[in-house]
């Protein structure tokens, strides 16, 4: 796994992103403030283009490239943890050029346990944490990662939201699926797919 991969991979994010955007407000339209399609699509732009522009030479720079990016460009919640998220797991992949699958796996998870430090989530709160921690737990195999961000999503629909916006909703959060999870699974979709190539 190298620099060109994790590039690739921030690319497919990024034409996702675009594409289901439309989506990703509806569902957040119905439990938050209808926006999250359109924090994440100004962000990932971002990304995308930044590193075309000027394309970083080692993985973990071209995560906190992308961290950077998300915290200084999306308005949201959801920005600063994808944001640290990013940053953190390429911190953690150091300056080396070519790293192997299982310390992208590792990296990954050190960045979701900060995206649960940073806004006090655990698991069952419906919220990306939900798609997120199933995938990196399933990490290094990509299928099974980006398949276990799916299952986590969908499972969201029945949880009532403790953090973040839906929590104010109560009961009336349950029946709809967290945006954040939503989205998280596109970003394990883009993964897969740039994994097998
Ligand atoms: P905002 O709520 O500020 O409008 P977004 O709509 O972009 O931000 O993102 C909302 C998503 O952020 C939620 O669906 C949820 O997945 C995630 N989120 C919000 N608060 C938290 C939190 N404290 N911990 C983890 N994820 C959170
Ligand atoms: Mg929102
Ligand atoms: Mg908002």
């Amino acid at each position: 796994m190298d620099a060109a991969f994790l590039r690739r991979w921030l690319g497919r994010v990024s034409e996702a992103v675009g594409r289901e955007a439309g989506r990703l407000t509806e569902l957040d339209s119905a439990i938050g403030d209808a926006d999250h399609g359109h924090n994440l699509r100004r962000g990932f732009d971002a990304v995308a283009a930044g590193l075309e522009n000027e394309p970083p030479a080692t993985p973990g720079a071209v995560l906190a490239f992308a961290g950077r990016t998300l915290i200084s460009t999306v308005g949201g919640a959801a920005g600063p943890l994808y944001g640290t998220l990013l940053r953190r797991a390429g911190k953690a992949l150091g300056e080396e050029r070519e790293v192997p699958d299982e310390r992208l796996g590792e990296a990954l998870r050190t960045g979701v346990d900060a995206v649960g430090q940073l806004g006090g989530a655990k698991a069952g709160d419906k919220t990306m944490l939900d798609a997120l921690l199933p995938a990196v737990a399933a990490l290094p195999d990509y299928a099974a990662a980006a398949q276990a961000a799916r299952e986590g999503a969908e499972a969201t629909v029945a949880l009532r939201a403790r953090k973040g916006r839906a929590s104010y909703l109560g009961e009336r959060s349950e029946g709809h699926m967290d945006p954040g999870a939503a989205s998280s699974a596109l970003l394990f979709a883009a993964l897969a797919e740039v994994a097998a190539g």
